[in-house]
């Protein structure tokens, strides 16, 4: 979830309202090589930029637009550069972009020797237009680009994006997409406990099963192990991964049209994924649903926010005091009976309904401490209280991810 940030900047269109979101994944590291190539002439078209606009500031004391600059970097794909056109077009318009908002005559060079200090880490501009999504791979240039995709990635409207490396030598890929804000057509709000045993319990008492993705595909997979096709073996898993994913949405699409709000526990998958039960915890996709539900309850009009399960499972939701099983080792027990106020809980849904009572608690004092500065504050000063997710980059949508500028 950590990777996943709101710029939200609402348009409205024809009644609805859209707001852009950037969907940050991270691209597998096979396409490192031909990333850091692309960037490499990134920086080539971004110092030409530069160059041009320095040379003719000099001539004629006047600071080149990126429509000028179109008519110079145009046929720079056909001269030898293999970035697609659209994204040297990108590169300029973000150079001009970039020195207009910092008022600077000279922006930094763009480094590409990484043995520099002041090596720029890579960055790959693009146009929507550019790339298209096809099986959960991002086209590129015509070359598929496999990523680490937590977010089931379909049906998206994408403005533009970037790629962007990291410190490390890690590639993310960032996407802006628009998605629709509708009302909310439930009212509930609902707490969700995700489990093993059940994938998610809620605090309704509803619980839903932890699916068996696999279980009808087994012998034939046992079968294509046996006989050492690895072909076989990989279809047979990815047809699992597809399997799952559309259970994902369909569940996600369900949760957030029946709710207005909901709270998810924050489990730690990657903790639990070094204990025996680390092939559980990755099948049960827990982090793709959250960010699923994260950015459907936009389009649903459905409040989604995750919040600590610390001791929600050991405290009794009756009474509030901590009688409840404790550690790995209370995994086991399913049910149990607060010994303050003798209420017989069932383990996840009193977990469940406690992540509800801190997500309430939580919004409650978000919401009203933020209306009770609305209301001492005297109105002219509203526009600096404006949250800063909501500024900034909203009307600059390459900004997603630039590094070393
Ligand atoms: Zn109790």
């Amino acid at each position: 979830m950590s990777n996943q940030q709101v710029r939200a900047q609402p348009i409205r269109r024809s009644g609805s309202i859209v707001v852009k979101r950037v969907l940050r994944m991270r691209v597998k590291d096979k396409h490192g090589a031909f990333l850091r190539g692309q960037a490499r002439e990134v920086n080539l078209v971004w110092n030409y930029s530069q160059d041009l606009s320095l040379k003719v500031l000099k001539r004629e004391g006047r600071f080149m637009s990126a429509y000028d600059m179109a008519a110079y970097t145009k046929g720079a794909s056909k001269e030898g550069l293999s970035l697609h056109s659209q994204t040297v077009q990108a590169v300029s318009e973000e150079y001009c972009t970039r020195r207009r908002q910092f008022k600077k005559a000279k922006l930094r060079w763009r480094v590409s020797d990484r043995n520099s200090s002041q090596y720029s880490l890579g960055w790959i501009p693009f146009k929507g237009s550019a790339v298209t999504i096809r099986n959960g791979q991002l086209h590129y240039q015509g070359k598929p680009i496999s990523l680490w995709d937590s977010f089931g990635i379909r049906d998206l409207k994408i403005r533009c994006g970037s790629f962007s490396e990291d410190s490390r030598g890690r590639w993310y890929v960032n996407l802006t997409v628009d998605v629709e804000v509708r009302h909310a057509s439930g009212t509930s709000a609902v707490g969700i406990d995700l489990g093993l045993k059940e994938l998610a319990t809620l605090s309704t008492g509803e619980k839903i099963q932890a699916e068996r993705f696999y279980r009808d595909l087994e012998p034939a997979l046992a079968r294509a192990q046996r006989a050492n096709k690895k072909g076989r073996v990989k279809a047979i898993h990815a047809k699992i991964a597809n399997r799952r994913k559309d259970f994902l949405h369909k569940l996600s699409t369900w949760l957030v049209k029946q709710h207005g709000a909901i709270f998810v526990g924050d489990v730690d998958a990657s903790a639990l994924a070094q204990t025996r039960m680390a092939k559980s915890v990755l099948d049960a996709g827990w982090s793709m649903l959250c960010t699923q539900l994260q950015y459907k309850g936009d389009g649903a009009g459905c409040w989604v926010q995750v919040v600590s399960e610390k001791y929600s499972t050991q405290t009794c939701s009756h009474c509030g005091i901590r009688s409840g099983p404790k550690g790995l080792t209370g995994l086991k027990v399913r049910s149990w009976i607060c010994h303050g106020c003798g209420t017989e809980h069932d383990r996840d849904t009193n977990a469940a309904q406690n992540i509800l009572r801190q997500g309430l608690s939580e919004w409650m004092s978000t919401h009203s401490s933020a209306a009770e500065a609305k209301a001492s504050e005297p109105a002219v000063n509203e526009d600096v209280r404006a949250p800063r997710a909501s500024s900034g980059v909203g009307h600059d949508p390459l900004a997603a991810g630039i590094p070393g500028l």
